[in-house]
């Protein structure tokens, strides 16, 4: 029993005492007097001690009241909020703790439901948190925002108990804002940490400091091992796995954790696919709570020492091929302080390496070049880029005897530690100056030469032929007088001994026109079909004399390719000439066609015939000059060895290609191809071109027309005029000028003009007077030449010729050409 028990219990017993009292007073006042007077006594004692325990009760009483009190500052004052709440969770109590976090005033609080204090969502958690606390669910407990009456939001953590009688709930409210904002200040770093962790190049290793047992293992270090990161990652790499990765010698776990850090520049670790591979390791410890942990970091290593060990071995190369080199190797700083200097530097300068080392490079730099080169010193060291960086310069160099010579320098600009440094080359080009100089010589002398050469052979090039033309024309025109079959035979040998020399000539002059470059081809459009034919015609004679056939196949598109019409002839005549020649049954078949090659369209001329054949290993032979493959003392066939070399050379010319197919005794292919164009009928304006044409007849006219034919030499003339004879006039001039005042006396028809007319003007000079006069404005000049010259056809073009025969022609060209003339006027 309580004392306020008591107290209650004491009153209550006054009370009826008193009561007591009043009754027996009454009666007792009746009946006996001395009786009374005891009571009385009584009474008083009972009063007085009444009033003792009035006073104790009394006392018992202020006891309660301040125990009352102690307990209400205890629960007011309490660091937690204490909130008494019904089931809505309507306030019934509530200590200053709780008001202050509510920001509300005791009285207004007993009016108001702790829900309110929630946003809409936190409510209904709030709501479901009290009806689990009334139904005395086990560690029932709510966080959420509270909202205190105009202040700004806190985070709350509410627990609660349910009263005896389940009426009430006593729940206790703790502001753990500041502790939330530190939980989450815990889990940023944590975050911040992790990321550095997994995110880091090196691999990183957490380990228990006591029992060494792995704690954390990042990404890098799970690669860095050789597992895979997908599979292992997130697997922690077991301690036994781990230590076995690490090679026993490596590294001492209990070293680190007694100097608190290591450093270890090549440790070995295994990965998993048993790979060594070094790495640098560093290691400290610190303390986490009562813990130790022993954090290490492993930087691979493997390719810096693979690439540290490939740099010693090059400078280590180097190093000997700079010692070795015949060049002086020479570096300096930049001011010019020489810092190496080998061997070869000590051949070439005369100063050894100890001299020079520590010395000014201007040592080994003639007098007067020495402040240019300081200059260009002063420039590099004010930041300017050095312009001999990377290049090859042509300079002088220094003796240590005083001998100045000549030196190649390659200059280099390299850093190291901050230092800038230069290395030099340096080769001594006196020989090589020398041989250089007598090139130079060499070459003057043989471009003299070479034009000595080109002058001698257009001046032997119309020395030889114009004999041949007294040679060949006699020959043929002695051919229809003569009547002895001796002297026949004779004349034909003559004919066909000055007929091989021609053509022997021809080819030599053709070859070394186009070796001294002198050959440039008249491009321009041509049709290929109608070039392929003329040539055809040429050889079906020949042929059939052998014995042979002569077929074509050619498409049916016209065909157009961008070549030297003359040229194009003379390579295609000599190989259908060739396929005659080492054919002797069979025949020749000459085709067109277009043929791709490379994505582009060629056009393709192919000579195929069934004779003789070409060893593979010949096919080049072949094409070089004065080569006869089918040659030996028993060698059958006539030929200078010098046709394919001219076709090769031609066809290249005129940006070609020939190729050759053949097997012995089964027959031969030479294919020539030319890149194909699109027909085109404006081509360059040409001369005709007239050799070996067949016969074209000749119109008669009344008066037989007059020629002027020009030439300083009197055989040709004599020859043509017996050519000529009957078929036209012919008047002769030997130089220029009397051609000139023989055109003024007389209307000539047509002009044959030599143009190497020896002293005086040439035929292009008097075929230009010509054409100033009316009368001859469109008559036909045509040119006559032994050995044309560069650009000698346009030449002739400009002034004035409209026609082209070559020293030495025979009759049928002549009268060819003639008739071509003649049926034009
Ligand atoms: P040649 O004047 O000797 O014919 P070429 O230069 O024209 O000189 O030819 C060189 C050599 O190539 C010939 O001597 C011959 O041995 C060989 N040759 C050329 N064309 C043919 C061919 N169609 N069939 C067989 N051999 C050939």
């Amino acid at each position: 029993m309580n004392k306020k028990d008591h107290t209650t219990k004491a009153k209550s017993l006054r009370k009826k005492a008193e009561a007591k009292i009043k009754k027996m007073h009454v009666q007792e006042l009746d009946a006996e007097n001395s009786g009374n007077i005891r009571l009385l006594h009584e009474l008083h004692v009972h009063e007085i001690e009444l009033e003792m325990q009035n006073e104790e009760l009394k006392a018992a009483q202020r006891e309660a009241e301040l125990a009352a009190k102690k307990y209400r500052d205890l629960y007011d004052l309490a660091p937690s909020g204490y909130i008494t709440l019904d089931k809505s969770g309507a306030i019934l109590e509530i200590n200053k703790n709780a008001l202050s976090l509510l920001n509300l005033e005791y009285q207004p609080a007993l009016t108001s439901r702790l829900n309110d204090f929630f946003g809409a969502a936190a409510r209904i958690d709030f709501q479901a948190f009290l009806n689990d606390v009334f139904a005395q669910k086990n560690g029932a407990s709510f966080q959420g925002h509270l909202l205190p009456k105009g202040g700004t939001a806190i985070d709350v953590q509410i627990t609660g108990v349910v009263s005896n009688d389940q009426r009430q709930c006593l729940i206790t409210i703790i502001d753990i804002t500041q502790q939330k904002h530190a939980a989450e200040l815990v889990a940023a770093s944590e975050m911040k940490f992790r990321r550095l962790f997994e995110s880091a190049k090196d691999g990183i290793l957490l380990l228990d400091a006591e029992s060494g047992q792995v704690l954390e293992i990042n990404s890098a270090l799970i690669e860095m091992l050789g597992y895979s990161k997908d599979a292992d990652a997130g697997r922690t790499i077991e301690a036994a796995e781990f230590w076995n990765a690490i090679l026993p010698q490596s590294f001492d776990i209990t070293e680190i954790v007694e100097n608190e850090y290591i450093r270890l520049d090549d440790v070995q670790l295994k990965t998993k696919s048993g790979m060594q591979i070094s790495v640098e390791l560093t290691g400290n410890v610190y303390a986490a709570g009562r813990k130790k942990i022993v954090q290490c970091h492993f930087r691979d290593i493997t390719s810096r020492k693979i690439a540290d060990d490939l740099l010693r071995e090059r400078e280590e190369r180097f190093r000997s091929v700079a010692e070795t080199a015949h060049d002086a190797i020479i570096t300096t700083n930049a001011e010019g302080i020489v810092y190496s200097w080998n061997l070869g530097a000590e051949k070439i300068f005369g100063y050894s390496a100890r001299e020079m080392q520590g010395q000014f490079l201007h040592l080994i730099i003639p007098h007067e070049q020495r402040s240019r080169h300081g200059e260009g010193m002063q420039r590099i060291q004010n930041g300017e880029a050095a312009q001999i960086i990377g290049k090859t310069l042509e300079m002088e160099g220094l003796h240590k005897s005083g001998t100045v010579f000549p030196v190649e320098l390659s200059l280099a600009q390299w850093q190291s530690g901050g230092t800038i440094y230069y290395t030099g080359i340096i080769r001594d080009i006196t020989e090589r100056k020398a041989a250089e100089a007598e090139l130079i010589k060499e070459k003057k002398r043989a471009e003299e030469l070479s034009k000595v050469k080109s002058n001698f052979l257009a001046s032997m090039s119309h020395e030889l032929r114009t004999p041949l033309i007294g040679i060949l024309g006699y020959s043929e025109i002695l051919a229809d007088v003569l009547e002895n079959k001796e002297h026949k035979r004779m004349l034909r040998t003559i004919n066909e001994s000055g007929e091989r020399l021609k053509k022997t000539l021809n080819m030599i002059l053709d070859l070394s026109k186009v070796e001294a470059e002198q050959l440039h081809p008249v491009m321009g459009h041509c049709n290929l079909k109608a070039l392929v034919q003329q040539s055809i015609e040429l050889f079906q004679a020949v042929a059939e004399q052998k014995g042979l056939y002569m077929r074509t196949r050619f498409p049916d598109s016209q065909i157009a390719i961008n070549v030297d019409k003359r040229l194009f002839s003379d390579l295609l005549n000599n190989l259908i000439k060739n396929a005659i020649v080492y054919t002797d049954t069979g025949g020749i078949t000459v085709s067109v066609e277009e043929i791709r090659m490379e994505g582009k369209p060629w056009a393709g001329i192919k000579v195929e015939d069934t004779g003789i054949g070409i060893h593979e290993k010949d096919f080049a032979l072949i094409f070089e000059e004065f080569r006869q493959v089918s040659e030996g003392l028993d060698r059958g066939f006539e030929g200078t060895g010098l046709g394919l070399t001219l076709v090769k050379k031609y066809v290249e010319l005129m940006n070609g290609i020939i190729t050759v197919e053949s097997q012995l005794t089964v027959g031969s292919v030479f294919t020539v191809l030319f890149p194909l164009v699109e027909p085109d009928i404006t081509g360059l304006a040409d001369l005709r071109y007239v050799d070996h044409a067949g016969k074209i007849s000749i119109r008669q006219f009344e008066n037989l027309p007059v020629i002027l034919y020009v030439d300083n030499d009197e055989t040709s003339q004599m020859v043509v005029e017996r050519m000529l004879r009957g078929i036209c006039s012919v008047e002769f001039a030997s130089s220029g000028i009397e051609a000139l005042a023989k055109a003024t006396t007389k209307i000539y028809d047509c002009f044959f003009m030599d143009i190497n007319l020896g002293r005086g003007i040439d035929g292009k000079a008097v075929t230009m007077e010509l054409r100033k006069m009316t009368q001859y404005a469109f008559t036909p000049i045509v040119a006559v030449t032994a050995f044309a010259m560069v650009g000698d056809r346009e030449e002739f073009i400009a002034c004035g010729c409209t026609d082209y025969i070559s020293k030495p022609f025979g009759r049928q060209d002549l009268l060819n050409l003639v008739a071509t003339i003649m049926n034009k006027l």
